[in-house]
């Protein structure tokens, strides 16, 4: 599947509740109640699942909301595991709940995790999150390493004066463990457009001693000297990596989204089969050259960044 700029699209975001049992302030709206469309059944998820892997989908991330919330997440990681043709299975989560997951899902199939994680200090983190407890992600972390899993990212949203002196702690993590820490640009989406904003470049101001270490999928990556993990900086706003975009998006109410950015929905509600290839094949063939955050200021997302799926 080639979207109409050449790009191959073999990644699929799959968002499988909009639920979140944190209330990060710059991703969940205070006030957050149920959202609008229907969360998709098991069955739904796994059938765009099926159909998007024969289209071509190779690697398959599993977020929301926070995933780990459903009920029934390792079996359904267990469904989408085993498709013919699937290379890899990915979950982005909170981490809060992995002490208990960490080992099913890894049972399950689950390849490899991105844990959300912006600050290391206790007080800093439940006042980030509305409430969240840090150690609740430390044992969960602990507990993905104990399962098996390896290959762990961290993602940490560079937050203007919130989380910017945390900086070397994170990097410093990476010379103790195996870990990429992922910088990640705040979007102007939903919450996020209230003004945190700080480049990613501000990492290499604060962690000179780091160098280049190529890059791996969105990100351009660093290492300190000798350190077992690496740093990465994914930079949608300061230098946009849309020519190598290679990803759609599903709601967790069964819309896709050819770009985060961009309005555009397509409804796989109800769709199976043959219907629904051409459905996810129409999503990619709608794929937007690029966004225009940098320029607008904005995201033309239409939803917050929980009823996407980061
Ligand atoms: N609950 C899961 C978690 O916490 O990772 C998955 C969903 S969350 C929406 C996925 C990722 O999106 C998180 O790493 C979060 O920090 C990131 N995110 C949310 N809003 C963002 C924004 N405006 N800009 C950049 N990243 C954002």
């Amino acid at each position: 599947m080639r979207d109409p700029f050449g790009r191959p699209i073999t990644y699929l975001r799959l968002a499988v509740t909009d639920r979140c049992n944190l209330r990060c302030r710059y991703c969940v709206p205070e006030e957050c109640g149920p959202a609008g469309g229907a969360v998709l059944s098991g069955e739904a998820l796994v059938e765009i699942a099926r159909q998007a892997v024969l289209c071509g989908v190779k690697k398959i991330r599993l977020t929301g909301g926070e995933p780990l919330v459903r009920r029934d997440i390792a079996a359904l990681c267990r469904s989408i595991a085993d498709l013919e043709g699937l290379e890899e299975l990915c979950i982005t989560t909170n981490g809060t709940a992995l002490e208990t997951l960490a080992g099913p899902l890894r049972e399950a199939g689950v390849d490899r995790l991105n844990v959300s994680l912006d600050s290391l200090r206790p007080q800093r983190y439940a006042a980030l999150t509305r409430g969240g407890r840090l150690e609740d992600v430390l044992e969960g972390l602990r507990a993905a390493e104990r399962a098996g899993f390896t290959g762990t990212k961290l993602n940490v949203v560079l937050l203007r004066g919130v989380n910017q002196d945390e900086i070397p702690d994170f990097v410093d993590l990476t010379r103790r463990f195996p870990l990429e820490v992922r910088f990640i640009e705040l979007m102007p989406i939903g919450e996020g457009a209230r003004g945190d904003f700080l480049p990613a470049g501000e990492v290499l101001q604060q962690c000179p001693d780091l160098v280049p270490a190529g890059s791996g999928g969105v990100a351009r990556r660093y290492r300190l000297p000798g350190a077992p993990g690496l740093t990465g900086l994914i930079t949608p706003m300061s230098c946009r990596f849309c020519a190598d975009c290679d990803r759609i998006r599903v709601t967790a109410d069964g819309m896709l989204k050819p770009c985060l950015h961009s309005e555009r929905e397509i409804d796989l509600r109800g769709l199976t089969g043959e219907a629904l290839r051409q459905a996810i094949a129409s999503g990619a063939a709608a794929k937007p050259e690029r966004h225009y955050l940098a320029e607008t200021g904005h995201s033309g997302a239409g939803r917050t960044m929980n009823r996407i799926g980061g």
